[in-house]
């Protein structure tokens, strides 16, 4: 019998570990892959560049603590001079559609009023061929993993003005993996342990792992993503709720797909972050790698598209819109590519959480415990945090203190 059982290995399981690690407990943490991180995993073949979580997003984010105690090294990466770009042509700067999206986005981001999705709010505003219009909205898509038509723009709003852990970005110039084995120092951490089933009563709970085996504990700490939990896996008997399992329903699941190219030389102007009307929507550059590279974001339902084309097809895609955009041969420079998506993958199945119309507050609901059963993960911060590494790591704690809490309150 373990005090405490944590299933995932992500940025809330360990974190929530470390927690209860540091309280004198020794959890034992299940993870389903045969590596730890979830969500957030480095390709280090030209130096570190991220498949799944890139950036730091707040001087004041709690990934911080991790980060300074492992003496990383990082360096700020400010999106202030997006810059846009239409038929293989780069906006200036000073150029109206430029500002004129930038009002949109902000108009989408300070939305108060009864609920709309944030594709209507914008369509009411202005036309939809105008090309503002069309920047905005997969700017959001693409930062929200979002379909616009479903983002709501009320709680968008409402997320952003909570959020407390500051405007600037960060790249890890040593990758966010290291971020990770910062975390997982010192626990018991169990790979290729799927958990299949867990039974629960006000006394504790087990698990079965896929293939076999169990273990029993007091307490259970659930970081499964929701995309997970939405398929019903792993199978809670009794079935939780039927109000946790509406809200788990309530949450949507964003996706994205991320195209690294790895090139000998930088054949584009100095830029930071470049929004196209091209499939790939976004292009930035990527200060970690130890060679020239970009890193290509399609957010949303258009991410599921491009993921049909396969990984040589979208960097074949890839590298011919670089090509329009700079009038140069990507493919002569290109030192070959890598594309990452989550949708596909059992253990995640999408990117992060976003908030559609109609959410209510499903984020508090899906984070209650349910007897000895806890809720840590990107989907249960109720501070705005949520869809973020410091809104997991945030997560793992709160779930961690209320075992602690829990255990106090029960005589020995
Ligand atoms: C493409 C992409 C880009 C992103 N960019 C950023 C960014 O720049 N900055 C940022 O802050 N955040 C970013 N995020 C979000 C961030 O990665 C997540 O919010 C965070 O890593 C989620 O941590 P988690 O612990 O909640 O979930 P996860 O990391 O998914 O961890 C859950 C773990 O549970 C395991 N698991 C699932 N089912 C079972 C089971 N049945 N049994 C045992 N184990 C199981 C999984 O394998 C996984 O390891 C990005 C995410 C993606 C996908």
């Amino acid at each position: 019998m373990h005090d405490t059982i944590i299933i995932g290995a992500g940025a809330a399981g360990l974190a929530a570990g470390q927690r209860l690690r540091a309280a004198g407990r020794t959890p034992l943490i299940l993870e389903a892959r045969d590596r730890i991180g979830g969500r957030i995993h480095t390709d280090h073949t030209h130096g570190p560049v991220e498949l799944g979580a890139e950036f730091i997003h707040g001087e004041r984010a709690a990934t911080w603590e991790a980060v300074r105690a492992a003496g990383l090294r990082t360096v700020g990466w400010s999106d202030d001079r997006r810059r846009f770009a239409s038929g293989g042509e780069i906006y200036a700067a000073d150029d109206p559609v430029t500002s004129r999206t930038a009002a949109l986005f902000a108009i989408a981001t300070s939305y108060r009023g009864p609920e709309i999705s944030v594709a209507a709010l914008i369509d009411s505003l202005v036309a939809l061929d105008d090309p503002a219009c069309r920047f905005a909205l997969r700017w959001l898509a693409n930062l929200e993993a979002a379909d616009t038509q479903l983002l709501s723009a009320a709680v968008l709003t409402h997320e952003r003005e909570l959020a407390t852990s500051g405007d600037t970005n960060f790249h890890i110039l040593d990758g966010y993996d290291r971020v990770v084995v910062q975390l997982a120092d010192g626990l018991d951490i169990r790979l290729s342990q799927a958990v299949e089933r867990v039974a629960w009563d006000e006394a504790g709970g087990s698990v079965t792992l896929v293939g076999g085996g169990a273990h029993a504990a007091r307490h259970l700490i659930i970081t499964v993503p929701v995309g997970v939990l939405q398929t019903g896996r792993p199978i809670f008997t009794p079935p939780l709720p039927a109000k946790k399992r509406a809200a788990i329903d309530a949450i949507a699941v964003g996706h994205v797909i991320k195209l690294m190219l790895w090139f000998d030389h930088q054949f584009w102007p100095d830029f930071v972050v470049l929004s196209t009307d091209g499939r790939i929507v976004t292009w930035w550059t990527v200060a970690s790698a130890a060679t020239p590279t970009l890193m290509g974001y399609v957010g949303g339902p258009a991410a599921l598209e491009i993921a049909a084309l396969g990984e040589q097809g979208v960097i074949s895609l890839g590298l011919s819109e670089l090509s329009q955009l700079f009038g140069a041969d990507a493919a002569a420079a290109s030192l070959g590519g890598r594309i990452s998506g989550w949708s596909e993958n059992p253990w995640s199945l999408g990117a992060y959480t976003y908030s559609p119309v109609g959410i209510g507050n499903a984020r508090a609901i899906l984070a209650a415990p349910v007897g000895p059963l806890h809720f840590a993960g990107e989907a249960t911060p109720t501070n705005g945090h949520i869809a973020t590494v410091h809104g997991a790591i945030e997560s793992g704690w709160r779930a961690a203190d209320e075992v602690l809490a829990a255990t106090s309150r029960k005589p020995i």
